[in-house]
């Protein structure tokens, strides 16, 4: 999910719910992302919880997707969200996901 201003991504939320959320597990702490909000997947890696299911959504996705959502974590964010911008590849994937018409990468 990129940052509310720009975006339509506040219409969205597709990524929030389509993809395994993981990354880095000593990132939580460093970002301050409270601890209930994310699970071990390995050693290594954390993700956020319910991201690592069949049908993926984030417990801190607030809203509908497709229509109204926003970030219940946003400054907390792991490196993972903020690396898919919207119109990105990984974006499409998840809003095709959805039926959502593609978008342009800004
Ligand atoms: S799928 Fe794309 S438009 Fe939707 S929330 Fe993610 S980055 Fe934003
Ligand atoms: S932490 Fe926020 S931006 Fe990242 S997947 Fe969850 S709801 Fe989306």
């Amino acid at each position: 999910m990129s940052s509310p201003e720009a975006s339509p991504c506040t219409t969205c939320g597709a990524c929030c719910a389509h993809f395994r959320v993981s990354f880095y597990w000593a990132e939580a702490e460093a970002r301050g992302l409270p601890e209930d909000l994310t699970e071990a997947v390995t050693p290594w890696l954390s993700c956020m919880v319910g991201t690592n299911r069949a049908r993926p959504r984030c417990v801190a996705l607030q809203g509908r997707v497709g229509e109204s959502v926003s970030c219940a974590v946003y400054d907390q964010r792991p490196d993972t969200c903020r690396s898919v911008e919207a119109g990105d590849a990984q974006c499409l994937k998840a809003r095709a996901g959805y039926g959502l018409e593609p978008i342009k990468q800004e």
